[in-house]
């Protein structure tokens, strides 16, 4: 079993990547992977398929060289459905101290104006349920807040890198579109009556993986952004049966150009921004659970 390294910052892959080997499969000078298939074990099962990469001072906010943990498809299985993986993923991050996680999945548009290849950074997610798979140390140690669950200095960095590199005729939302993330956990597509019903509750994208991990890194203290770009148009759900929902096509055009933004934003963070992020997570009384 692996020791989990200390470090400052994370990236949990999805399907903004799948296809590839993050980081060896994209041209970044400067991106050294360390370890791979690092193994670790967690309360929960074992927690695999992680990558300890190297980003030189060339490429970060403040000149030094910055370790980072990368974990495969948000942390899930390779051969089952599996959805405490991220449970299991983001112990591991509460462990290596991660103080900003950046979390990669493509989109689903629920809204006729956002379109096929688009990025969209959201500012909030509709997640009704929330997760059954908490990290949370019992029920009365801590609040969690649900404010500000999308870093802004994080999203800040995240549209600037995108901004920079996106092609021309797509658009780059940022944090201040106030865009909003629904939650299924799938593997299935929205049908076209749960498409109509997120949107009617005020969502304008929807994935299977982004509103967990929002919420997860709030309670391992953690900023929270996320890179991620739209291959299902609104329009797709509604076309006939034989035209399918995901743009394969845009998303061969874009998994290189997405991926490399995660890494060279995850270098660009800035550790020390005054975010408050990490004080949305607040520890309560100890009688709250000693005095019973
Ligand atoms: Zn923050």
């Amino acid at each position: 079993m692996d020791a989990i390294p200390m470090v400052d910052v994370a990236m949990v892959t999805g399907s903004t990547s799948w296809g590839i080997a993050v980081p060896e499969d994209v041209d970044l000078p400067g991106v050294r992977v360390i370890a791979r298939d690092l193994t670790f074990e967690t309360p929960y099962g074992l927690s695999q398929e992680w990558k300890l990469i190297e980003l030189d001072g060339s490429l970060t906010f403040d000149g030094k060289t910055r370790n980072a943990l990368v974990v495969w498809s948000h942390g899930n299985r390779v051969d089952e459905i599996d959805h405490s993986g991220q449970r299991r993923a983001f112990w591991v991050l509460r462990e290596a101290g991660v103080r900003k996680v950046l979390c990669c999945a493509t989109q689903g548009s629920l809204n006729r104006a956002i379109q096929a290849g688009d990025f969209v950074i959201v500012a909030d997610v509709l997640e009704l349920t929330q997760t059954p798979y908490s990290l949370l140390p019992g029920r009365q140690r801590f609040d969690a807040s649900g404010k500000q669950l999308v870093c802004p200095s994080c999203a800040a960095t995240v549209a600037r890198v995108a901004g920079a590199q996106w092609p021309e005729g797509r658009r780059v939302f940022g944090i201040e579109s106030q865009l909003v993330a629904a939650h299924a956990w799938g593997p299935r597509l929205s049908s076209p009556a749960e498409v109509l019903a997120y949107r009617t509750l005020g969502a304008d994208i929807i994935n299977h993986s982004l509103a967990p991990e929002a919420t997860l890194s709030r309670e391992i203290g953690a900023c929270f952004v996320n890179v991620g770009y739209v291959t299902a148009p609104f329009q797709g759900y509604f076309a006939p049966a034989d035209v399918n929902v995901v743009r394969g096509d845009v998303r061969d055009d874009l998994v290189d150009l997405a991926t490399r933004v995660a890494i060279v934003a995850l270098a660009e963070f800035d550790l020390d921004a005054p975010c408050h992020c990490a004080g949305l997570r607040s520890a309560q009384p100890e009688n709250r659970w000693s005095r019973r």
